[in-house]
């Protein structure tokens, strides 16, 4: 049993927002968010990072369920952003793989 802070949220340890859940996928609020919608997209088996992971379809499936509730939440036709950050210099502070989704106001380029 992995002691890590997704992990807890996926076996409901510590509170979450869900915003969407499977099999595979738990979707939640960020607990500080960076944008007015900030959802975070995790695989429920855990993966310290994006190098860990090798399932293609897995990734697929991340980065279509961010499509998907783009949509839903309402904020895909003005525009959005998905990010995920990896390893320190990615600015990653949680070690459990997580693709932010990111909407409701307007983002710069290049990030910072
Ligand atoms: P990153 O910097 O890419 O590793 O992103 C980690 C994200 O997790 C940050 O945006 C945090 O605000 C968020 N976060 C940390 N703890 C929690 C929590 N308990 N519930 C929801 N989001 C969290
Ligand atoms: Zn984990």
């Amino acid at each position: 049993m992995q002691d890590c802070l997704f992990c807890k949220i996926i076996r409901a340890e510590i509170p979450s927002t869900k915003v969407f859940e499977d099999d595979e996928l738990l979707a939640f609020n960020d607990i500080s968010p960076a944008s007015k919608t900030h959802v975070l997209i995790i695989p429920k088996k855990h993966y310290d990072s994006l190098r860990e992971v090798e399932d293609s379809k897995l990734l697929g499936a991340i980065l279509h369920r961010a499509k998907l509730l783009a949509e839903e939440l309402g904020i895909a036709e003005a525009g959005y952003r998905t990010v995920i950050n990896t390893g320190k210099n990615g600015g990653q502070t949680v070690g459990h793989l997580h693709l932010h989704l990111l909407g409701g106001r307007a983002h710069g380029w290049p990030p910072g």
